[in-house]
């Protein structure tokens, strides 16, 4: 099927269009096309949300809440047929896909419940004064977007927006955009979504992203993707002082003490680097084991990883990489730990068969010191580096020397030590004996080069909302 721009309530076809394949990544099947636009697409999209905001931010914000709590109805209804759509173009696994399109209705049932409580506050300066705060839409959000968990970046992006009374041009990765757009129809065809309110832009960073964020109409940026993306959209942004949230990548520490619940630790160890493939943002992709503990552990998690079902068997826990240029970088990923020595604990089965599908290998690597490149940079990949600590102080050290600071596990029995961690740690998440702990109401972001703004919980709202204080002498 094409997959075709979204703009002011209808499906926009180019005259002249150019396509992309849409790939399978699982089967290598071309399963249709997804327009490529320009500048010319993305100042249609812009003037047609631009016309779209005075009466969305104007509507009384109970009846905007309505709408969004009703896109995420329309989501539930048709979220096996949602699900079925990301696992093709993505190749994850259906319970993942599942998952994400659950927690997509979830954000627009939570921001619409929110739409009616964020609009400031009365300050006392004294009789002679009335004084008081409005939180206000900035206007058109532009809400560039990444292929790991397509729709569910998307409505932890746009639900939030649209609450406090913005509307939204959002870019999808170019090479998975269609349950976007097809919830963009669903929800002014089934939802009363006012046409223009949210458009969707198809193509490529360097094609529709840039002319975006560089867009004169677009009063703020919510990017979710690569560093190297976001560090060129900050310079655009630092250009036209417009805000910014940067959600970027991480190589978050999981940190497990001799104290902690093994087989928990473990168990949740596994899950934190395999999740998705390992294409998760805050994946935990750095194990700190106490030294005490770090053979009987290892003798554990082996196996266990050994074990998994992944790629196109039964019962798989993961499935496929996303994109080709992934696949390649998870493989130079490997050519690089070998290069610098590290062991590879796991079974090493053989490369998968050209057009059999892009299918990763669960991996653990020990004999990693801290200052070797796999364990500063992000493979976003289901590869493991294992290092190892004496006590906490060490522990700290090793976790806080990163570029990034997404996540942080710390898996301890001690209450003390883990409220002490979670003070040391500099991360915008820390997750105390479980990964990945915390839903849509946590407030989620990076420390670092992982970012900066947040996204999720009522804290979202801050910054997609300007504040004006109002003085009136009585
Ligand atoms: P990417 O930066 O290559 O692309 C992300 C999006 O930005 C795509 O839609 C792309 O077309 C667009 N884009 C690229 N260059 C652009 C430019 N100069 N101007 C405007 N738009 C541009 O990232 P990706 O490969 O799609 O995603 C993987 C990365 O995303 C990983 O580093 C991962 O850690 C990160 N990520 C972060 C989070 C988070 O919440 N922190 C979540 C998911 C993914």
């Amino acid at each position: 099927m094409d997959c075709h721009h979204f703009i002011d309530g209808r499906e926009v076809v180019e005259p002249g269009a150019r396509y992309l394949d849409n790939l399978a990544p699982a089967t290598g099947e071309v399963i249709g096309r997804v327009a490529l636009g320009g500048a010319e697409i993305v100042d249609q999209a812009v003037q047609s949300a631009r016309a779209a905001f005075p009466a969305w931010r104007d509507m009384r914000p109970m009846e905007r809440g309505r709408i969004l709590v009703d896109i995420g109805r329309a989501i539930r209804v048709h979220a096996a047929r949602l699900a079925e759509m990301e696992a093709r173009e993505t190749g994850k696994v259906m319970a993942q896909a599942a998952g994400e399109i659950e927690m997509s209705a979830q954000y627009f049932e939570y921001y619409g419940g929110l739409a009616n409580i964020f609009y400031g506050e009365v300050i006392n300066i004294g009789a002679p004064y009335h004084s008081y705060t409005r939180r206000e839409p900035f206007g058109v959000v532009a809400t560039i977007l990444p292929w790991n968990a397509p729709l569910n970046q998307a409505a932890r992006a746009i639900a939030p927006a649209l609450a406090v009374g913005n509307t939204v041009v959002a870019k999808p990765s170019e090479e998975t955009p269609s349950t976007l757009v097809e919830v963009a129809r669903l929800a002014v065809e089934e939802c009363g979504l006012p046409p223009g309110v949210v458009n969707v832009v198809l193509g490529t960073g360097r094609e529709v992203g840039e002319p975006l964020v560089a867009h004169e109409r677009i009063r703020k940026v919510m990017f979710t993707g690569s560093v190297r993306a976001g560090r060129e959209i900050g310079r655009v942004a630092a250009e036209r002082i417009i805000p910014l949230t940067l959600e970027l990548g991480g190589k978050s520490p999981n940190i497990v003490f001799a104290d902690a619940d093994l087989d928990a630790a473990v168990a949740g160890a596994v899950r934190a680097f395999t999740m998705n493939a390992g294409q998760v943002c805050v994946a935990g992709t750095r194990l700190l084991l106490q030294s005490s503990i770090y053979d009987a552990f290892l003798d554990r998690l082996v196996p266990a990883v050994d074990a998994l079902r992944y790629g196109d068997q039964d019962g798989a826990v993961f499935g496929a990489t996303t994109t080709a240029a992934q696949f390649e970088r998870v493989r130079r990923f490997h050519d690089l730990a070998k290069a610098e020595g590290a062991v590879r604990l796991t079974r090493e089965p053989p490369e998968p068969a050209a057009g059999k599908g892009l299918f990763p290998a669960p991996a653990v690597y020990a004999g990693v010191t801290p200052d070797m490149r796999i364990a500063r940079e992000e493979a976003f990949a289901p590869i493991l580096t294992v290092l190892t600590f004496e006590d906490e102080d060490q522990a700290v050290a090793i976790a806080n020397d990163s570029d990034f600071g997404l996540g942080a596990g710390v898996w301890t029995r001690d209450i003390g030590r883990a409220l002490r961690m979670a003070a040391a740690l500099e991360a915008g998440q820390v997750f105390v004996n479980e990964y990945m702990a915390g839903g849509i109401e946590t407030p989620f972001g990076g420390y670092k080069n992982s970012g900066y703004g947040r996204e999720k919980g009522i804290e979202a709202l801050t910054h997609y909302t300007q504040l004006k204080c109002v003085t009136i002498r009585i």
